[in-house]
């Protein structure tokens, strides 16, 4: 009787302390386009929703891929291409300009089901960034190219290619014209877009497109193209895309860091996140990230006052932020 009784007792004590696990939804989506000082003061309620509404275009294009069994991998190049059309953000149409007032784009995807990745730099023709990375990834042999030889490749591969000039928005050449009068406001600085992803297989893919930093010198490449900075993808650990200083990410190996922050310290995606960030600030880099683990937790974190972002899943959520308290 006593026996039972303690039994009965530690069973008790056991249900109590029991965790509840977190179901993982079927399938996840998780965008940015872009960290940086946004303030609710300086955005105008029409800016606010175009913002808004760009995302959720982007949320809606990788959701029904992911809805309908699709791949990662295809979901994350779907939503980085929505992105890459809409001038609002800095990649692809409405990129910043380098000093000398050209788009050098770059981009990078990473297949987290085999580590499979594609990167390229400073493309100055092909519509989609994008679809050059997965090309280099899927065709080539190689993992990254940069300069004209990309912009052949696509055109040799069939993919869409437009004069450079197509790229350049009038609000990207009067924000060129404040940085070269020194007159720089806060708000110029951000616009990077990225995606990571789950699909109902739990494979994990990662995709990264930006026009690098406003007035950069011709020829600087940031860490948006650099697999281990900008982009990483693991099924084993997690799917990661940056957007930041460049040069800091790149020294800090940002995505890699955090993936390996989960695998190897057990870490969630907001703790790896977190503290691979507070490594960024300690340099003195600012910037944001999106993570999604092979648990199914996820981050949308940053060290600026604000970065565009999405987060769609099986489960019906779909929500858009800009600001750090949204
Ligand atoms: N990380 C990008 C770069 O350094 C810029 C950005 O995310 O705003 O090229």
């Amino acid at each position: 009787m006593r026996g039972w009784l303690l039994g009965f007792v530690a069973m008790l004590a056991s249900c109590t302390t029991m965790e509840t696990p977190v179901a993982k939804p079927q399938w996840t989506l998780l965008i940015h386009g872009g960290a940086g000082v946004m303030r609710r003061a300086e955005m105008t309620p029409e800016m606010d929703a175009a913002y808004r509404a760009g995302l959720n275009d982007a949320l809606e294009a990788g959701s029904k891929v992911l809805a309908s069994g699709g791949q990662a991998l295809d979901a994350v190049e779907a939503a980085v291409r929505v992105l890459e059309d809409n001038p609002n953000f800095n990649a692809g149409r409405g990129a910043v300009l380098t000093r000398e007032g050209v788009a050098e784009l770059d981009a990078s995807i990473m297949d987290g089901r085999d580590r499979r990745a594609g990167a390229v730099a400073q493309v100055r023709t092909v519509r989609n960034p994008i679809r050059a990375a997965r090309h280099v990834m899927e065709q080539s042999g190689r993992v990254m190219f940069a300069g004209p030889e990309v912009d052949k490749m696509a055109a040799a591969a069939g993919l869409e290619i437009v004069p450079p000039e197509y790229f350049i928005t009038p609000r990207r050449k009067e924000q060129l014209a404040r940085a070269m009068a020194g007159a720089v406001t806060p708000m110029d600085r951000y616009g990077t877009v990225g995606a990571v992803a789950m699909d109902s297989q739990g494979n994990l893919a990662s995709a990264t497109s930006t026009g690098g930093m406003n007035a950069k010198p011709p020829g600087r490449v940031g860490d948006s193209p650099i697999i281990g900075a900008g982009t990483y993808a693991d099924n084993a650990s997690c799917a990661v895309s940056a957007t930041g200083d460049g040069e800091y990410f790149i020294r800090v190996s940002v995505a890699r860091m955090i993936c390996a922050r989960v695998a190897m310290q057990g870490m969630s995606a907001e703790a790896a996140a977190q503290a691979t960030l507070d490594e960024v600030k300690a340099l003195g880099g600012t910037g944001g990230v999106i993570v999604l683990s092979h648990d199914g937790s996820t981050a949308l974190s940053m060290n600026t006052e604000g970065m565009f972002r999405g987060h769609a899943d099986a489960t019906g959520k779909r929500e858009v932020g800009i600001y750090v308290d949204d």
